[in-house]
């Protein structure tokens, strides 16, 4: 059982219920040993239902003070003990899981608190707000299932769910990349691209197949009919609007807020976004930065449908429009 004085020793020791602000000598091998010791007064069979019971919810809260020490250290000092790894029993790991995955978003939320930045503020009240009307899932992810990605994180278009690598991530990179994602998750146009695609593939399940056929008409020379361009500009619009444009927003957003935490000394730096931001132009906005940037980035494909000239043609016009809103 964890006596009053231990609770209220970790309370002081970690600063619980407020942000992890300042680098705290966190015992995590300390935290460790007590879930071990804990493990080894398990009351068994002969014991009240009371009793086993009681130690049942004394061995979770053991386990979430573990998670939330661990993502405190990890945050203020960029250590990550990885309290997972040594947790053996399926139950106390999935426990451990589901309490670092709470206290991971939780506390990435209230750090960014700190910030007295007119950006940071508005990003939190419209997360907080989006939150309240929309669902949001927040996940971490080991490198080794997460998609097959490269990625360090990913937002799963129309679940509105943020994956992250945590094993991956340096504390820095994370703050970064959270930002990143929840601005996916903040953009409204890309909510609405996402739904309107799934209209769109209901309306035409074979879609892919009729913009092809569009593009074979045009190359014997008949007649596009007023329908077929608009189902053509619809379908091209949603693609760059969920692709290259959501990007766009987001990165602007991410790295306005990003130069605004460096100011502030809440982020230390981070190198890629540091290589990327030194090829912007002192007098350019920081969304026409990320416009000339992504255009760059992202060749246009030729491969697939996109050898026919007609949508070709199309595509380049539309992404050449959108890139002058
Ligand atoms: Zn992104």
């Amino acid at each position: 059982m964890i006596s009053l004085v231990l609770s209220l020793i970790l309370l002081i020791a970690y600063g619980w219920g407020s942000a992890p602000v300042h680098a705290q000598s966190v015992d995590i091998d300390s935290l460790y040993s007590a879930y071990e010791s804990h493990l080894k007064t398990f009351p068994g069979t002969a014991a009240t239902l009371i009793e086993n019971s009681q130690w049942q919810s004394d061995q979770v809260a053991l386990i979430r003070n573990m998670a939330q020490a661990e993502f405190s250290l990890f945050l203020s000092s960029n250590q990550k003990p990885t309290l997972l790894d040594r947790m053996i029993d399926p139950l106390d790991h999935a426990e451990f899981n589901e309490a670092l995955n709470a206290v991971a978003l939780d506390d990435s939320i209230q750090y960014l608190k700190q910030s007295p930045s007119s950006d940071a503020v508005t990003f939190l009240a419209d997360f907080i707000h989006l939150r309240t009307n929309q669902t949001f899932a927040f996940n971490l992810v080991q490198s080794s299932d997460f998609l097959n990605s490269q990625m360090p994180a990913g937002y799963v278009r129309g679940e509105h769910m943020v994956l992250m690598k945590y094993d991956e991530l340096d504390r820095n990179s994370w703050l970064a990349i959270f930002i990143h994602e929840l601005c996916h998750y903040l953009d409204q146009k890309l909510t609405n691209a996402v739904n309107d695609g799934i209209v769109l593939q209901n309306e035409k399940p074979d879609v892919t197949k009729e913009l092809v056929g569009i593009g074979q008409k045009y190359n014997q020379g008949v007649t596009i009919s007023p329908d077929e361009a608009a189902l053509v500009d619809r379908w091209i619009s949603l693609a760059l609007e969920r692709g290259m444009m959501a990007e766009i927003r987001a990165w602007t957003r991410t790295y306005a807020l990003y130069l605004d935490l460096r100011s502030e000394n809440l982020i230390g730096p981070v190198k890629w976004a540091d290589e990327i931001l030194s090829q912007k132009v002192t007098s350019e906005s920081m969304s026409d930065f990320c416009k000339r940037y992504f255009d760059a980035l992202y060749a246009h494909p030729t491969d697939g449908m996109w050898t026919y000239p007609y949508l070709k043609n199309r595509l380049e016009t539309i992404r050449s429009e959108k890139l002058k809103e």
